[in-house]
């Protein structure tokens, strides 16, 4: 019997170690210690195997210049958004939302069904989301030690960590703040807190104080999910309620009641407050629930070796809540997709542009409100702004890549010293169309990118009159004429776009 053992586990070594050259490769490896750098290689394959089924985004920086990173899974209206590793030592979770995606998507793509859900259905009724790492300063920091930071600031990480070299039980970022501990729905009385930057428990100065949690909030907003899931390590449990409405509990209890029949972890509910699914059911009044994936292990990682009992309690209960997801939001109607093109004149350019004033989501959801842009193409927008900040341009190549067509107008020669009442007329090559002549072609912003109500157009074969404004135009103040789309009686719409200013006497 012996003899026979070993070489079966010779055999089973020897197939292993050739497994990576054959087509049936892996593409996410959960078996192994999960890093930042192991997700980062796997994103970009992830991105490039599925094509627009996955897709990457960088959404922020943690303050150690690591990525912050989201990923769209699915094509559905209804948006389910999955995160791990709010907390460092927690990184398992990493593993499974990573798992989630390949599979999900292999899933998709070969249209076959898991534990009864058609994946391919389910992924045109609702995107997942997800934020597989929203600690990687904390996760390299658990797993590396020291030596993953610059010596410069090893004193005092090494202060927070009580002066222990080791860092196994590290949970917070490595400013030494909970991130789970930064949301602001019970963050005033939140229980248990540190009271100076800690390896866990401190909550910070003011809630979203940290930056991963500020781009937490930040993309939470924009995707406005009909359920989320924050994934921790400890207990096996479901936290699933702090503070829900009353309207709200019956549909919650039962969405939770699934997970916790599929999974085998018992509903508890929430009382320590400030953390991410408390925020969500007590601002957004939408399920949010803390699966704790693993057995409790003390002050240190679930390791790897629990992932394939992770693995096969959670696999169903994802799809399971991206089903849950698409029932909450039918009630929701959501943004159509844009494709027309944009043509970007003043008024566009300051609702495209971040201003430095308001927080960046804010400023893309202004601009999805103004512009008509499809929630996709907010959360692009939002990643250009984390990246090019205050010097982000209209001209940025990228910016096109996310909005698709965009069109600039060409300057014609300004006008100055024109009369307050001044009618103006367009003379075409051709002579146009009178449906083609509206308030969308043919239009002018003042001083402020505001539009200026035209008293009325005359169309005359190939002339239109612009009458002026009633009150007319204000003394001294300078205006811009846009034209755009004007389509000839012989068909043919006018090519380039063009802008004149001009200035009152
Ligand atoms: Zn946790």
């Amino acid at each position: 019997m012996k003899k026979i053992t070993i070489y079966l586990m010779i055999f089973t070594l020897v197939f292993l170690s050739s497994v990576p050259t054959t087509s049936a490769k892996q593409n996410i490896q959960p078996y192994q210690t999960y890093t930042y750098e192991t997700m980062k290689e796997d994103l970009k394959d992830l991105d490039k195997l599925y094509g627009d089924l996955v897709e990457v985004y960088t959404i922020g920086k943690t303050p150690y210049g690591r990525d912050l990173y989201l990923v769209k899974l699915g094509y559905g209206k209804a948006n389910a958004f999955y995160n791990g590793s709010h907390h460092a030592r927690e990184w398992i979770t990493t593993t499974l939302n990573m798992k989630m995606i390949d599979t999900y998507a292999k899933s998709y793509q070969t249209d076959t069904s898991l534990g009864g859900y058609a994946v391919k259905d389910l992924l045109h009724k609702t995107t997942i989301w997800f934020v597989p790492m929203v600690n990687p300063d904390g996760v390299a920091l658990q797993q590396k030690g020291l030596n993953a930071f610059p010596s410069s600031v090893h004193k005092e990480l090494l202060a927070m960590n009580d002066g222990s070299n080791n860092f196994k039980r590290w949970k917070a970022n490595a400013q030494g703040i909970d991130l789970n501990r930064q949301y602001p729905v019970g963050w005033e009385t939140a229980s248990k807190s540190h009271p100076d930057p800690h390896w866990k428990n401190y909550k910070g100065t003011k809630p979203f104080e940290a930056e991963e949690a500020k781009v937490m909030r930040d993309i939470t907003h924009i995707l406005n999910p009909d359920l989320s899931l924050a994934y921790h390590t400890a207990g096996r449990v479901l936290y699933w309620n702090f503070g829900v409405d009353q309207g709200d509990l019956a549909r919650d209890r039962a969405i939770s009641q699934k997970y916790s029949t599929l999974a085998g972890y018992r509903m508890v509910h929430t009382n320590s407050g400030a953390g991410y699914t408390d925020w969500i059911n007590g601002v957004f009044d939408k399920p949010g629930i803390t699966p704790e994936l693993g057995t409790y292990v003390g002050e240190t990682e679930v390791t790897p070796d629990q992932f394939s009992e992770i693995w096969r309690r959670n696999k169903h209960a994802g799809l399971a809540m991206a089903a849950e997801a698409s029932n909450v939001s039918s009630n929701n109607t959501n943004v159509k997709d844009r494709r027309e093109p944009l043509y970007v004149d003043e008024a566009v350019k300051d609702a495209l542009l971040p201003h430095s004033s308001a927080p960046l989501y804010k400023q893309a959801q202004k601009a999805q409100g103004q512009l008509n842009l499809s929630l996709e193409q907010t959360v692009e927008l939002y990643s250009w702004y984390q990246k090019c900040g205050n010097s982000c341009s209209v001209k940025d190549a990228e910016l096109k890549e996310i909005l698709g067509d965009v069109r600039g107008f060409s300057d014609m020669k300004s006008k100055s010293n024109v009369k307050q009442d001044h009618a103006w007329t367009i003379t075409f090559e051709t002579d146009v169309h009178r449906d083609s002549i509206d308030k969308e072609n043919i239009y002018i912003l003042n001083d402020q990118n505001q539009r200026v109500s035209a008293e009325r157009f005359e169309v005359n074969e190939n002339q239109v009159v612009i009458r002026p404004p009633k009150g007319n135009y204000q003394s001294g103040k300078t205006y811009t004429l846009y034209v755009k789309d004007v389509e000839g009686l012989d068909g043919k719409v006018m090519k380039t776009p063009v802008q004149m200013s001009f200035t009152i006497r």
